[in-house]
């Protein structure tokens, strides 16, 4: 079971949550005993880190708007050069992913600590992992020095994450927490945590207005299930459904969130019969009878994609996918077979239920 024999060393990070709490950054940044901040954003978000600037005032040495999806290596290069022309000595990213992989990517090579402001329910500003893209090969691993020290969770900040993302982006944290019930090296707390992320990103996700820029309870239920589903990534091993979206978005470049939000049913049913107890639990938490249904199910409520095929990818590409999918071998409850994962793939693509 879960709990019979686990290591389980919680990663240090510091949590400020609450709407407004952005106001916090220019006191979190000087209990990092830092004087210059080099705020990180994508050239979309530059406004929000114009708002950090001004907060930060003094304390702020510039603001470096390069981030860009899956941190190309030029990219990280430019913010570290940025970073030392300014003579940061803190790095503060706002954004989702991407703008907090930079900040890691300036971690990884330097001793400047980041303190995240995530924007999106991704989960990285919790986790030690770090990616970075050179020639086509996103490069990941485990570094404790690119996680963030402290962590702004300031849910007016994705008050207006259009709803379409706001629900691939909260199915994405979703699966960290499906796949840690099952991960390998879990342990008691991270269930816990799991569990708990699952209830509050579905509820959360549940209550947003289609149509409305929610300023309501639901963000901060979204936020608070992105921090606990983050956790779980941060502390646990991934399997099959990490694993696979990396392929999907590695070798077709298909996006990140949408990817996670079409697969995660399906890798869960493939991996069902290996795994009944977490099954229940997520089944539990998410109040619905079987797990990879009731994800389905709460994706095509949420109007979310449901199909690689309207992502992009063509019919013709799932055999390329499946024979990288097997040239790595990785763990998994259930061994990872060629016919199941064709299938899976097939089934992804087309959009159907999970079987
Ligand atoms: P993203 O960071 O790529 O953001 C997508 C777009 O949305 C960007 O243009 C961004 O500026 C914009 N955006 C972000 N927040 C917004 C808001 N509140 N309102 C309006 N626009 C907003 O997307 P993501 O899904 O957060 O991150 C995906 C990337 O993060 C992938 O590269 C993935 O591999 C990585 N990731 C890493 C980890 C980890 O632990 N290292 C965890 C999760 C994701």
């Amino acid at each position: 079971s879960l709990s019979s024999s686990f290591v389980y060393t919680a990663q240090p990070a510091r949590v400020v949550f609450g709407r407004g709490r952005l106001v916090d950054l220019p006191a979190e940044v000087q209990a990092l005993g830092a004087r210059r901040a080099l705020v990180l954003c994508t050239p979309e978000q530059r406004e929000i880190a114009e708002r950090a600037a001004a907060l930060l005032g003094d304390r702020c040495a510039g603001i470096h708007a390069g981030a860009r999806m899956h941190v190309p290596i030029e990219t990280a290069r430019q913010a570290a050069a940025e970073a030392s022309r300014l003579q940061a000595d803190c790095a503060v990213a706002i954004g989702g992913g991407s703008t907090i992989g930079l900040g890691k990517a300036i971690a990884l090579e330097s001793p400047l600590p980041i303190l995240a402001v995530p924007t999106t329910y991704a989960g990285s500003e919790m986790t030690p992992i770090y990616g970075i893209t050179a020639d086509g090969v996103k490069r990941t691993g485990r570094e404790p020095r690119v996680l963030p020290r402290t962590v702004i969770y300031d849910p007016d900040l994705s008050d207006g994450l259009p709803y379409a993302m706001s629900v691939t982006s909260g199915i994405n944290a979703i699966a960290h927490a499906a796949e840690g019930l099952y991960a390998r090296d879990g342990n008691p707390v991270m269930a816990l945590m799991a569990e708990q992320g699952l209830r509050s990103m579905a509820a959360g996700l549940r209550g947003l207005d289609r149509a409305a820029e929610d300023t309501d309870a639901s963000r901060a239920l979204c936020l608070e299930g992105a921090w606990l589903c983050g956790t779980v990534l941060g502390h646990v091993g991934m399997a099959l459904h990490h694993k696979l979206c990396h392929t999907l978005g590695g070798t077709l470049d298909l996006p990140h969130a949408q990817t996670h939000t079409v697969v995660l049913a399906h890798a869960l049913a493939y991996n069902a019969p290996a795994v009944p107890q977490a099954m229940a639990r997520i089944a539990h938490a998410l109040d619905c009878g079987d797990a990879a249904a009731g994800i389905h199910a709460l994706a095509g409520e949420l109007g979310a994609p449901l199909s690689l095929r309207e992502l992009g990818m063509h019919e013709a590409d799932i055999e390329r996918v499946l024979s990288v999918a097997l040239a790595n071998p990785y763990w998994n409850p259930r061994p990872i077979e060629a016919d199941g994962i064709r299938q899976l793939l097939r089934d992804a693509w087309a959009g159907r239920p999970p079987r």
